[in-house]
């Protein structure tokens, strides 16, 4: 007897389940979703998509998401390639350049150690931070680590302070201090600890 050719719905679901984090139960509500929406909005999801794909590669260099390899940031002759910014997502490169605040080159992990969620140093850009220190160790004078001030963050910084100082590196992290608008009674016992620990002369 010939299997049965698989019909459109599973085709769907089968493709769907392949996405991290998304198991049997997900898929069947994205498509369910897609099914109740305009016909044109799962149009513009696969046009989308195809385009992503197309266009869009990860930067040989950092890892960023771009049009083009090396990125327009490691190819610019104008930034200090003595420090490189380690950050987790392709999203934080974004917000930074935004601020318009650092002109050093960066690293893209992305993602941060989670025990929890099984995601190991082998899943994460580390390996390729490492190699590309080791490889440029006369020109990188500084590596910043920009992860997210959480558990994960914080532990993913951890990891590679040590890694990083073994290849003799100088390793700082981002300052965190008291958020804009907020006051000293109501940030959180870490934020106030970490403000007076990173605390700056003030201008005079
Ligand atoms: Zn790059």
């Amino acid at each position: 007897m010939r299997p049965m050719p698989a019909s459109a719905y599973d085709l769907l679901l089968d493709e769907l389940e392949k996405l991290p984090g998304i198991g049997r139960r997900s898929a069947e509500r994205i498509a369910f979703h897609l099914l109740r929406q305009p016909s044109t909005d799962a149009v513009a999801l696969s046009e989308a998509l195809t385009r992503f794909r197309t266009n869009l590669k990860v930067c040989s260099v950092c890892g960023h998401v771009t049009e083009s390899d090396p990125c327009p940031i490691c190819a610019d002759p104008k930034r200090d390639a003595s420090v490189v910014l380690v950050v987790e997502q392709p999203s934080d490169v974004v917000a930074i350049e935004q601020a318009g605040a650092y002109r050093g080159l960066y690293h893209v992990l992305m993602g941060r150690l989670s025990p929890m969620e099984g995601i190991a140093a082998g899943e994460l850009n580390i390996g390729g931070l490492l190699e590309r220190v080791r490889a440029d160790a006369s020109s990188i004078a500084e590596v910043i680590l920009g992860t997210n001030p959480t558990l994960e963050g914080d532990g993913t910084a951890l990891y590679l302070a040590e890694s990083l100082q073994k290849l003799g590196v100088n390793v700082t992290r981002l300052a965190r201090g008291m958020p804009v608008g907020s006051s000293l009674q109501t940030v959180s016992k870490a934020v106030l600890s970490d403000a007076i620990q990173a605390r700056t002369r003030s201008a005079t």
